[in-house]
């Protein structure tokens, strides 16, 4: 017989081990975990880029300084991991065009005022279900047309400018953010958390109940149980299970479910928007940038939208590393990892000569992601539409018998956010064990019948 568990987790990032661990802690001791790669933390991922580590996911601990306390924060100041402070604001001032001269700051301004009002006007349209009205309108400041209305307009809707619409992560935690600059990575944090309640030794996680390169490709459920199907072969029987794939896998036809899933869970499924965000490192012989205060972020303006837009350097995260990091998403992001690297560093340096002149060295090394190729994401994070109600992500949350839902992607308040996935994570595992005490009442009571 296939070995059986009381909760079967699938995935290993945020989500999925902040619920394995509230398990564990109220005495669920024989979970299960599976995860599809090599590796625990998901979207939480560091890699070796030159001589330092690079967050290739999230980066930064979005959310502090507010009344109330961001339970990632909390936990990065508790190991001590090394943050740095990220002031975006000045990157308005910092507009290069494509000839290398700097909007002057009043005309950087004025186009950010008036990006940021035409874009709360087409959301009180929105919301005001005047859809058409909105869109349809002749009001030029409605939609960008020149470069830097579009580096603008791509930095507020695509990087969450809070400007526009209130988002709850600053609001209840604070404006303020902080990149991860740590060594050990931001990673770093989930190990922690599974050595709580995993067996560990030095530095490693030995426990068998977590199990790597599982690639979980069948949920088979009943009103009894759930059988849960590898791609090698392997079968394990739960009680319950909790998913934390992102919603891009689940938009994907990775995991069958038998039987299908009810029609209101996938057309909810279907609603949610799946973001690609892109960081692209470039390592340089030498700094040719400027560094002084206010200068950390950049941006360069260009007749398409989002191209190569958003920059960043990291001598403050990580002094004479000389490395720029650009940000890419969706449409761009597709295209930039379905080409070389070498491809997209040619179109970077290009990019990099426009703002700073023909002189400047080439980089010496690339780091392109690929989050929306790989197969175990899909997505980088949800991104629920503007005036979606709320009906849509109570249903991506909502259990199917006995599996349960969970990851960022069915956090109401903190969707797309680390803290997001934690919070879900813990929620998720509260709603498990809350039906295992209703079956076991149900049980007590069967057996006092008897
Ligand atoms: P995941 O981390 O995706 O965990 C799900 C796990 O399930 C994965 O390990 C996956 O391999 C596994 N899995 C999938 N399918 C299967 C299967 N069939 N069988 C078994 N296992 C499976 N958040 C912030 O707060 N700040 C940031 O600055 C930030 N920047 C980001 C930048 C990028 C480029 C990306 C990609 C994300 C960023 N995020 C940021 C979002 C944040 O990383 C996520 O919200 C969070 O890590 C998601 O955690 P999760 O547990 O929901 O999902």
């Amino acid at each position: 017989p296939s070995p059986r568990s009381s909760v079967i987790i699938i995935g290993a990032g945020v989500s999925g081990l902040s619920a394995a661990k509230v398990l564990a802690e109220n005495g669920i001791g024989d979970l299960l975990i599976l995860e599809a790669s090599d590796r625990i933390g998901g979207r939480i991922r560091k890699e070796k880029f030159g001589d330092v580590s690079v967050e290739l996911g999230a980066g930064w601990i979005a959310g502090v300084g507010g009344k109330e306390s961001n339970p990632v924060w909390e936990i990065a100041a508790k190991l001590g991991l090394r943050t740095c402070f990220s002031d975006y604001s000045n990157a308005r001032y910092n507009i290069y065009d494509r000839s290398g001269k700097i909007f002057p700051s009043g005309i950087a301004a004025d186009s950010y005022k008036k990006a940021v009002d035409s874009a709360i006007q087409k959301l009180k349209g929105l919301e005001s279900n005047c859809v058409e009205d909105a869109t349809n309108r002749t009001d030029f400041t409605l939609t960008p047309k020149t470069p830097i209305e579009l580096a603008i307009d791509f930095i507020l809707h695509d990087f969450e400018m809070a400007e526009v619409e209130p988002i709850s992560t600053y609001v209840d935690f604070g404006e303020r953010e902080f990149l991860v600059a740590d060594e050990r990575g931001y990673e770093y944090l989930l190990y922690k958390m599974a050595e709580e309640f995993l067996f560990t030794s030095e530095g490693k996680i030995l426990d068998n109940r977590l199990k790597l390169n599982k690639v979980v490709r069948e949920l088979q459920h009943s009103r009894n149980g759930v059988t849960v199907r590898t791609e090698d072969g392997c079968v394990y029987e739960a009680d319950y299970v909790i998913l934390s794939a992102s919603i891009g896998v689940l938009q994907s036809d990775l995991i069958s479910f038998r039987p299908p899933l009810p029609r209101w869970k996938t057309e909810a499924i279907e609603k949610c928007d799946v973001m690609v965000y892109t960081k692209i490192f470039l390592k340089f012989p030498y700094k040719f940038w400027p560094c002084g205060p206010g200068k950390e972020f950049f941006i360069y303006a260009h007749e398409r939208r989002g191209y190569y837009t958003f920059w960043q350097h990291m001598e403050n995260a990580y002094p004479g590393s000389n490395i720029l990091v650009v940000t890419l998403t969706n449409d761009e992001s597709k295209r930039v990892e379905s080409q070389s690297d070498e491809e997209t560093l040619k179109e970077a340096m290009v990019v990099l000569r426009d703002m700073f002149g023909s002189d400047i060295p080439d980089a010496t090394d690339i780091l392109v992601p690929r989050w929306w190729n790989n197969r175990f994401q899909r997505c980088s994070y949800s991104n629920y539409p503007m005036i979606s109600n709320n009906q849509v992500i109570n249903d991506i949350k909502a259990p199917v018998g006995r599996i349960f839902f969970t990851g960022e992607h069915t956090s109401e308040r903190f969707n797309g956010y680390v803290h997001g996935g934690h919070l879900a994570g813990i929620d998720t595992s509260k709603a498990v064990l809350e039906e295992m005490r209703k079956d076991e009442r149900q049980n007590d009571k069967q057996n006092q019948n008897f």
